[in-house]
């Protein structure tokens, strides 16, 4: 019966100094082969010429270097590349490389498909097939990063989690890929210029608060009356405003972070007076800041940008109260990489 070879990348660093240590070797062999594992992204072990061929032939016997592969790239008009990146079992997700003057941001997925089953977005039409793995997250990053210094001469700067999937839901291998990234022994990048975006689950940001991250949270909020929440983001029902509150209340509280708010106003559904005084009563706890997104079609019309007026109002009253508003244009529409366009249609 063949064995199944293991997967290197499922190993931590002192789990790879280890198993050296069991095979005779000095720990310090494993440094070297988790350097070259993650800082320089090998994908063979043939490629590790600092280790001995009876080492890497013994390696090649015992395990596996899953990696992904860029399937297939298309280029917006406006510079945007979104990535079909097929994964080591033949599964596909998606990532962006969104390129401003000054930055370059890859929107990167954490799951294939999503569980969550949002009315606006594409995603959540695919149903959720499996969580990434952690080197599949960190791949995602590399992979743009190298774009990012082919295309526009300068390294990646931000990483949004807003592709496929609800990051919370897959919170272990979202933060073993953000340790690799931030390390100097991985990418090296500050936490800072790090986004996690999520649709508010209580439970996970209250542990998030706990574990001191460094990152940065965003919240899809979309309307702060549990009635049209729960209408367009069904989940709202099993994780009312009330409880989202509570844990973003007790977020601040330890982390004194601000709180970014990603909101889209659609015609006849969150663009009254009402819902923007609920937005404002919500946001009042700590100080936050609201991101209104233009709304990419996705469908035949069951949603709608709302007009321009309804977008106003929202900017005065939310600027009457101190809270900080911009309003976000749709980037790389052209070829279905905007937010929640990602259904790997390409
Ligand atoms: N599950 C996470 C991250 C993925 S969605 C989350 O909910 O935050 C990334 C962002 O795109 C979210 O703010 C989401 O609400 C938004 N989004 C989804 N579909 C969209 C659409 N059709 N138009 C504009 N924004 C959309």
């Amino acid at each position: 019966m063949e064995i199944k070879k293991k997967d290197i990348r499922a190993l931590t660093k002192d789990q790879l100094r280890n198993f050296f240590v069991e095979q005779g070797d000095k720990p310090f062999r494993g440094n070297q082969v988790y350097e070259w594992l993650w800082r320089k992204s090998a994908h063979s072990f043939e490629a590790m010429t600092n280790i001995s061929k009876e080492t890497r032939s013994m390696l090649e016997n015992a395990f596996v270097i899953n990696h992904i592969q860029v399937d297939q790239m298309q280029k917006s008009s406006d510079g945007t590349i979104k990535n079909a990146v097929k994964l080591h079992d033949e599964l596909i997700v998606e990532s962006v490389l969104i390129p401003t003057e000054t930055r370059t941001t890859a929107c990167v997925s954490s799951q294939v498909g999503c569980s969550l089953d949002c009315k606006f977005c594409a995603t959540a039409r695919l149903k959720r097939m499996r969580n990434l793995n952690p080197d599949e997250i960190y791949d995602q990053v590399v992979a743009i990063d190298n774009q990012s210094r082919l295309y526009f001469d300068r390294p990646l700067s931000n990483i949004v989690f807003m592709g496929m999937g609800e990051p919370l839901m897959n919170y272990n291998n979202v933060l073993k890929a953000i340790d690799k990234i931030t390390l100097p022994e991985g990418l090296g990048m500050s936490p800072k210029r790090i986004t996690v975006s999520t649709s508010g689950v209580p439970k996970m940001i209250k542990k998030m608060a706990d574990e001191e991250v460094k990152f940065n949270l965003a919240v899809s909020l979309h309307s702060a009356i549990d009635e049209v929440r729960t209408s367009i983001m069904p989940f709202n029902a099993t994780f009312p405003l009330k409880d989202l509150r509570e844990a973003l209340e007790y977020w601040y509280a330890k982390t004194k972070n601000r709180i970014t708010y990603e909101y889209v106003v659609w015609k006849g559904i969150n663009d009254t007076q009402k819902d923007v005084d609920a937005l404002v009563k919500f946001c009042q706890f700590a100080p936050s800041k609201v991101n209104l997104i233009e709304y990419n079609p996705i469908d035949d019309g069951e949603f709608q940008q709302a007009s321009d007026a309804a977008l106003q109002m929202y900017q005065d009253t939310l600027q009457k109260n101190r809270i900080i508003v911009t309003v976000r244009k749709s980037r790389g529409k052209d070829i279905d990489a905007a937010c929640g366009q990602l259904a790997n249609k390409s």
